[in-house]
């Protein structure tokens, strides 16, 4: 569970101090060298218990730049729905 920042990011800083875990770095300390900040995936809780949602996105002025998996309540993962599929009684032509 962690969000991630995309190559969109214009390393503003609007996001590293909105982080109740210190989980953000900058484009300095970014351990990939990509020239855009970076959310450590260990680190980042997606603000659960700090915030309704990521304080981070809400805070970031380009769109799309944070992305995370947010599905909706009761909604199938992709997982599952090709889980689902495989467990028809297709039968087998051969
Ligand atoms: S979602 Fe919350 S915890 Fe995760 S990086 Fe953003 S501000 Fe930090
Ligand atoms: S607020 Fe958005 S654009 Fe600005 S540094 Fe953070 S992720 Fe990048």
């Amino acid at each position: 569970m962690a969000v991630k920042i995309t190559d969109i990011c214009i390393a503003c800083g609007a996001c590293i101090d909105e982080c109740p875990v210190e989980a953000i770095v900058d484009d300095d300390d970014n351990p990939t060298g990509e020239d855009i900040y970076y959310v450590y995936a260990d680190k980042c809780v997606e603000c659960v218990g700090h915030h309704d949602e990521p304080a981070c996105a809400s805070a970031c002025p380009t769109e799309g730049c944070i992305v995370w998996d947010a599905p909706f309540e009761g909604q199938p993962s992709r997982e599952e729905i090709g889980e689902d599929m495989r467990k028809g009684d297709t039968p087998c032509v051969e």
